[in-house]
């Protein structure tokens, strides 16, 4: 068996690797029965008759070129490898919105220590967690064990400390706060518009850690034109990398933004930790044995 590994491994992943395999580099690619990537160049699928396993990275697998992965090619994802701090990423986003921290440290650093807005208890409070994969199930944990009323949403049904429902209006509807956790997909492009976030309290608070084009992107500008007590706390966005696309909303004074740094992008430690779970997964398949996080082609074509 032979892996082309287009990603920066260190060498110690790598030897893991050739305990099972050859390793080759791009100039022998077409040889391949297996890859290891972030992504997959177009043109260099087209050659690579012996392709039968693609591990990817990252959690999301929507950047990939899926019209061009031949069906008998499996494409497994590396769900689980960030989802802990991604997790803790989306908590920390929920509380600091919901809590005001922002707006009293602005106000006391400036010299105005009055208090002026009621900073409510979350316990008691309907919070929707949209997403119970990973990173969902973790925040809607996290999120019960403070006492909130969770609703969990998601396709197939889920047990835990939440009410589960597949209906998106029955999570929002009357929600303090809401975080998405969820894929970009076929289905869930566009799928939270403006008449979702009108479900929610006229001051809820709505987290983001998936993708940014699950959400519309003209549904937040008018909510947040329309309700300033509305708050849009997110780390990812439209212009994915390049933010300033991005800036009209960025800007707002209800939104409250980060540059993509929840998992990977974020820390050297996380990267290494999705770079072990993407080789151990890739291992798992030259093995025999069953891979983790096999994509469903028919999300993506
Ligand atoms: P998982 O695959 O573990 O979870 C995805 C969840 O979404 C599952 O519960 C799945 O439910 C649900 N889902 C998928 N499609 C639909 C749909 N059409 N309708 C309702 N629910 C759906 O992934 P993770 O939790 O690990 O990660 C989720 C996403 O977060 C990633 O795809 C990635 O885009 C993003 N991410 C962002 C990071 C960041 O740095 N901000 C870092 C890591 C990930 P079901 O089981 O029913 O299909």
């Amino acid at each position: 068996m032979k892996v082309y590994v287009s990603v920066d491994l260190p060498d110690d992943l790598a030897g893991r690797i050739k305990k099972y395999a050859e390793v080759v580099g791009k100039d022998r690619a077409e040889e391949a029965d297996a890859v290891l990537c972030f992504n997959i160049d177009r043109e260099l699928l087209l050659r690579m008759r012996r392709l039968k396993f693609i591990q990817v990275t990252t959690a999301g697998l929507d950047h990939l070129p899926w019209e061009d992965i031949p069906p008998n090619v499996t494409v497994a994802g590396n769900a689980g490898s960030n989802a802990a701090p991604v997790a803790e990423f989306a908590v920390a986003l929920l509380l600091t919105a919901y809590k005001k921290i922002l707006h009293y440290n602005a106000k006391m650093k400036g010299g105005d220590y009055s208090r002026d807005v009621e900073v409510p208890p979350l316990e008691g409070r309907k919070v929707a967690v949209l997403g119970l994969g990973e990173i969902g199930a973790r925040v809607a944990r996290a999120l019960a064990a403070l006492g909130a009323s969770v609703y969990g949403f998601s396709r197939t049904p889920k047990e835990g400390p939440w009410r589960f429902t597949n209906k998106l209006e029955e999570a929002l509807a009357g929600a303090s706060a809401a975080v998405s956790a969820l894929p970009l997909t076929k289905y869930t492009r566009g799928m939270i518009k403006y008449e979702h976030l009108t479900l929610m309290a006229e001051d809820a608070v709505f987290v983001n850690v998936g993708r940014a084009e699950v959400v519309d992107k003209e549904a937040v500008a008018r909510i947040l034109r329309e309700r300033p007590r509305f708050v849009y706390a997110s780390d990812v966005w439209w212009g994915r990398n390049d933010f300033g696309k991005d800036a009209d909303i960025i800007g707002m004074p209800n939104v409250i933004a980060t540059p993509w740094i929840a998992g990977g992008y974020g820390s050297a430690e996380i990267r290494r930790k999705m770079l072990e779970e993407a080789v151990e997964n890739l291992i798992r398949w030259l093995r025999g044995d069953a891979p983790k996080n096999i994509a469903r082609r028919e999300d993506f074509v």
